[in-house]
């Protein structure tokens, strides 16, 4: 059966980090929308270029064409075998309730577990304005914690890193407020339904790993 989780917390949280080495481990699919919303992009619609201003001021994208993306990825064959480690969303309680009627009407599905990762404005600012990215391949990189060979360029491809635009410390101050405003109150949301985890996400990456895995293999072997 396939098991949904969601990790909820402020960007520079470190919710991406965790998930691609929980993907490792579980072989649950990394579903991140901020991922699939940068991948368009490529493509030159008004639909994509509005996408791209949003993003860019650290805005939030409508939660209609949030939804639709994140719907259309769920229905890939390896979400729809293993389930989904979903990152950065649901953002509104508006996407949580999407859903929770998307999983149950489409997916005959839930969402199994909500892991909180809890940290400061301050650290967060810190944490992201360290992160360097590549922009094709999307392999990141941090210069204090992960730093590549060569300054400024991929161990990889060889080619030269970039920090992305809302990665900048004014505008992760305002996906921070955002955070507190509009994705905030889903901890409230999914406490009362008995779903939400808690993880002090002020440990070192490498402690929190662990402790994740082992929660996520126990709610697969329930779902199982
Ligand atoms: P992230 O990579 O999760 O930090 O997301 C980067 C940006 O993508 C956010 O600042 C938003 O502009 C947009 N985004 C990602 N996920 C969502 C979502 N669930 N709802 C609305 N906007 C989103």
């Amino acid at each position: 059966m396939a098991t949904y989780v969601v990790l909820l917390g402020p960007p520079g949280a470190g919710k991406g980090s965790q998930a691609k080495r929980i993907v490792k481990e579980t072989a649950i699919p990394h579903v991140s929308t901020g991922d699939l919303l940068r991948a368009m992009k490529d493509q030159d619609t008004p639909l994509a270029r509005r996408v791209q201003a949003i993003m860019a001021e650290g805005g939030l994208v409508d939660d209609d064409t949030t939804m639709a993306i994140l719907r259309e990825r769920l229905m890939e064959p390896d979400s729809c075998d293993r389930g989904a480690i979903l990152d950065g969303v649901p953002r509104t309680l508006a996407q949580a309730e999407t859903l929770d009627k998307m999983l149950a009407e489409e997916f005959s599905a839930a969402v199994g577990g909500v892991f909180l990762f809890s940290i400061s404005e301050d650290e967060a600012v810190r944490r992201i304005s360290g992160r360097r990215v590549n922009p094709d391949t999307g392999r990141v990189y941090h210069v204090e914690f992960d730093p590549p060979k060569v300054e400024g360029i991929d161990d990889e491809t060889g080619t030269s890193l970039i920090q992305r635009e809302d990665d900048k410390p004014a505008v992760v101050r305002e996906r921070y407020q955002l955070y507190l405003e509009k994705t905030a109150p889903l901890i409230d949301f999914y406490r009362a339904a008995g779903k939400l985890h808690e993880i002090d996400a002020n440990r070192p990456i490498d402690e929190i790993t662990p402790d994740l895995v082992d929660a996520i293999k126990a709610l697969q072997r329930t779902s199982g």
